[in-house]
C-alpha cells in the first residue's frame, strides 16, 4: 500500500504540500527524515523520535545487510519489530555506502562488487540483491540501486553512470514486481551528473519505467552549493507532479527551504544528527557551537521557545557542561533538539504552503538568520 496526494501549491513558486500513505502510517510532506543508519538514529529511542515529531525514518541497506544481516531481521519479519519503530521506513539501495565505505569496489554490468569494511570478506551487490535486502527489511520505500559517481566528474563518466543506472532501474522494478508483496513502493533515482541534458535523459528514462516516486541522486556530492541547486531548479520539473520527489543527502537548512521551494518533497540528512555529536546546535537564529566559552554560565535554553525536551528542561551551561565532560547524555539531548529543530522546521515549512505564505515565511527565515 503506498499513495502520494497533492494537497497544496504555492502560487509563487514550485513549492508543495502532501500526503504520503504508507503501510506503516502517514507521512506529511515536506518532509525530514533522520538516518537510522545501523537500525538506531544514533544516541535516541523510537518513542525520544516521535516525541521530537519524526514520522518516516531511513535506514542504510549496506550496513544492515552486512550486520545483523538478513538472517537475524527476518526473525522479526522486518527491521520495524526488530528496532521497535512502527512507522515508515524508507531504505537506501546501499550503493553509496559501497563506493563511499567498502573497499575495492568495483563497477561491473552485474552489480558492485566490495570487500566488506568489517572484516574484508567479498559480496556482489546487484540491483536484485538490493530489492532482496530491503525486502527482507520490509522497508515502506525501497530505492533502486544505481551508480553514484564522485564528484567532479566527467561528461563521458557521468553518461555511462546513467545507462548503468536505467539499466539497474529496469531490473529493480522486474524484481520487485516479481517478489512485492504489495506493501512497499520503488523509487527510481535519476543521476546524470552536474550536466542538464544527462539530467533530463535520466528521468525520462527513468519515467518510461514508471516508479511510484523519484529521487534526486547524486547532488551535495561536494560540488558548490549554486550547482546542486541548479541541477534540482532543472531535474524536479521533468518529474510527474503527482508523484513524491526525494532529494537525497542534503543538508542544512538553506539548502532545504530553497528545495522546497523548487518543488522538493522529501530530504534526509545525517547532519542534524551528526552535527549534534560534536556540538553543533541548530537554531533559527543560526548555528550555535555549545562548547563555546560564552554558554559556560548561561541559564537559558539552547533556543529560547523551542518546544523539544532539551529545550524544555535543561540550560545551555548544562548542555555545554555534559559535552565538556563528555557525558553520554549530551550526545542524546544533542540530537533530540536538532531532530526536533529539522522536523519543525519541515512543518512550519507546510503550513506556510497551505496558507499560500511560504514567499514570506521564506523571507521571514533569511531575515531571523542574519539577526
Ligand atoms: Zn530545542
Amino acid at each position: 500500500m503506498f499513495s502520494f496526494e497533492l494537497i497544496a501549491q504555492s502560487t509563487k513558486d514550485r513549492a508543495r504540500a502532501g500526503v504520503i500513505r504508507t503501510s506503516h502510517g502517514v507521512v506529511e510532506t515536506p518532509v525530514f527524515m533522520p538516518v537510522g543508519t545501523r537500525g538506531s538514529v544514533k544516541s535516541v529511542s523510537p518513542e525520544e523520535l516521535l516525541a521530537a515529531g519524526a514520522r518516516i525514518i531511513l535506514g542504510n541497506t549496506y550496513h544492515l545487510y552486512l550486520r545483523p544481516g538478513c538472517d537475524v531481521i527476518r526473525r522479526f519479519a522486518g527491521l520495524h519489530r526488530f528496532m521497535h519503530w512502527d512507522g515508515p521506513i524508507l531504505t537506501d539501495s546501499g550503493g553509496f555506502q559501497v563506493f563511499s565505505l567498502a573497499k575495492l569496489a568495483k563497477i561491473s554490468g552485474e552489480g558492485v562488487t566490495f570487500q566488506s569494511h568489517l572484516d574484508g570478506s567479498s559480496h556482489l551487490l546487484t540491483p536484485e540483491k538490493s530489492i532482496e535486502i530491503q525486502t527482507c527489511l520490509d522497508s515502506d520505500i525501497v530505492m533502486c540501486l544505481d551508480d553514484c559517481i564522485q564528484y567532479p566528474a566527467t561528461r563521458e563518466d557521468s553518461w555511462e553512470a546513467l545507462e548503468i543506472t536505467t539499466e539497474w532501474a529496469q531490473r529493480s522494478k522486474r524484481t520487485w514486481q516479481e517478489t512485492q508483496t504489495g506493501r512497499n513502493a520503488l523509487f527510481g533515482i535519476v543521476q546524470g551528473g552536474m550536466f542538464r541534458d544527462l539530467r533530463k535523459r535520466s528521468a525520462e528514462e527513468l519515467m518510461e519505467i514508471d516508479f511510484p516516486g523519484y529521487a534526486v541522486g547524486g547532488l551535495s556530492v561536494g560540488e558548490p552549493a549554486e550547482v546542486m541547486l541548479e541541477m534540482a531548479d532543472y531535474t524536479l520539473p521533468t518529474l510527474p507532479e503527482t508523484k513524491p520527489r526525494y532529494i537525497m543527502s542534503v543538508g542544512i537548512p538553506e539548502n532545504l527551504i530553497e528545495l522546497v521551494a523548487l518543488g522538493a518533497d522529501m530530504f534526509d540528512c545525517v547532519l542534524p544528527t551528526r552535527n549534534a555529536r560534536n556540538g553543533q546546535m541548530f537554531t533559527h537564529y543560526g548555528t550555535i557551537n555549545i562548547s563555546n566559552a560564552q554558554y559556560k554560565e548561561d541559564t537559558e535554553p539552547l533556543e529560547p521557545g523551542c518546544e523539544c525536551y532539551t529545550c524544555r528542561h535543561y540550560s545551555r551551561a548544562y548542555l555545554r557542561h555534559l559535552y565538556m565532560a563528555r557525558e553520554l547524555l549530551a550526545y542524546r539531548l544533542n540530537t533530540i533538539h536538532n531532530i526536533h529543530f529539522f522536523i519543525s522546521f519541515m512543518k512550519q515549512i507546510r503550513e506556510a504552503i497551505l496558507a499560500n505564505e511560504f514567499e514570506s515565511f521564506r523571507k521571514a527565515f533569511y531575515r531571523k538568520l542574519e539577526n
